[in-house]
């Protein structure tokens, strides 16, 4: 047999580690290495890491699995007893190896966790040999871990909150990201004044107290919340999200131009109209050669959908330009808005007015939209890879992992 420190090398554990005998299962057709950790006596909670006497056997002898050695799986092979833990109760005891609760060392648990944000998910189950609700657990353990380490809420000054849907816009989630770090710091299923609760909650009233600025997209129960729990904050609105508006109201025009030529039997030209929605939507300088054809034939044909497109395109500059001008540009733009004659634009205007104080906010704070908009697109990519997994908590963790700063450095490369 090879010398121990030979396979501590190889099987990734250090010394607090004791490789008893290194075998091959041939049943399983993987290596396993029986292990245990070098102070037996010195056991510990595996939830808190308190020393605790012993209390049973557990579960008796058990695997967790370890980065493959070449081709071939490997295992390492170990009692799994319990301690009586003065806060935890009856726990398992912890193993150096491996996280509490895992079926995979600490090593495996890295290396799936940092395949999780550099390829896709087929290439992840496969390569490694785990399903995908695996992975999720396993991302799960990683940023908790990572958030045990350090306070996540550490130097938190400026802040965004904003909501985001998923399961196709019948569940929503609540994102809170530090403007200054670009991280995602925070998130919870729902989208009310509870859950926003259950942050500052966790943020505590010191921490509180020194938020300076808060951006939002405008809603009252951000707002309420904000106003109550961080005093000293100044609630802004981020031009993301004001696009965002002015991009639902030129939708609204679109299709209330669409019904009006369906309606009176001019179906060629609702089908037209019909093909123009990306081309609306997207900013000027993005778009296709073919995008651009249908945007000059809006022009020709339909004056009043064109000119909802002027205006949401207008407000997007005005509100992306910086200094003075910007406030000068978006008084042009609420006067032109106000004598538009189209509804959903005079609408918008009144909305805006109403939120100016956040608007200006934003501007003079030079917040910028990028962190927000970024996010909000990153948020959309994971959660369609987070399909699959058991828990929404699964999908925040993965969003955690990715955006919060949580992913490990592949073992032995830290
Ligand atoms: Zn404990």
């Amino acid at each position: 047999m090879l010398g121990a420190n030979v396979w501590r090398q190889m099987l990734g554990v250090d010394k607090a580690t004791v490789i008893e005998s290194v075998g091959i299962d041939e049943e399983a057709n993987a290596v396993v290495a029986c292990v245990r950790p070098r102070k037996v006596t010195k056991r510990r909670c595996g939830r808190c890491g308190v020393r605790a006497p012993g209390y049973d056997q557990g579960e008796g002898r058990r695997r967790w699995r370890c980065l493959d050695l070449g081709v071939v799986m490997c295992f390492l092979e170990a009692d799994s007893p319990r301690v009586s833990c003065p806060t935890h109760g009856p726990t398992v005891a912890q193993a150096p190896w491996a996280r509490h609760g895992a079926g995979h060392t600490r090593d495996f648990d890295d290396a799936v966790a940092w395949l999780v944000t550099h390829t896709a998910k087929s290439t992840v189950c496969e390569l490694m040999r785990v399903a995908w609700r695996t992975v999720g657990s396993v991302v799960a353990r990683v940023v908790a871990d990572g958030r045990a380490a350090r306070d996540p809420f550490d130097g938190l000054s400026r802040i965004g909150i904003d909501e985001i849907s998923y399961k196709r816009g019948h569940r929503y989630l609540t994102v809170v990201v530090d403007h200054d770090s670009g991280r995602l710091v925070w998130a919870a299923v729902g989208r009310d004044k509870k859950t926003l609760n259950g942050f500052f909650d966790l943020l505590g009233s010191e921490r509180c107290a020194k938020i300076t600025l808060v951006s939002a997209d405008g809603a009252e129960w951000i707002g309420d919340v904000v106003a109550e729990r961080a005093k000293n904050a100044t609630l802004c609105i981020d031009s993301f999200h004001v696009v965002q508006w002015a991009t639902d109201a030129l939708d609204e025009v679109r299709r209330e131009v669409w019904n009006t030529a369906r309606r009176s039997g001019m179906t060629g030209h609702a089908a037209e109209l019909k093909g123009c929605r990306y081309a609306l939507w997207k900013n000027p300088e993005d778009l296709t050669a073919r995008q651009e054809a249908k945007l000059a034939f809006i022009a020709k044909v339909n004056t009043r959908l064109y000119r909802a497109y002027l205006m949401k395109e207008q407000l997007r500059i005005a509100i992306r330009t910086k200094g003075v001008l910007s406030l000068t540009m978006l008084e042009a733009w609420l006067a032109w808005a106000q004598r538009s004659r189209i509804p959903a634009f005079v609408e918008l205007g009144r909305k805006i007015r109403r939120h100016l104080p956040g608007i200006e906010a934003a501007m003079i704070n030079n917040l910028s939209n990028a962190l927000i908009e970024s996010t909000n697109t990153k948020l959309r990519v994971l959660h369609r890879m987070a399909f699959g997994f058991k828990e929404p908590e699964h999908l925040i963790a993965l969003a955690l992992l990715d955006r919060g700063g949580y992913c490990p450095a592949l073992p032995g490369r830290g």
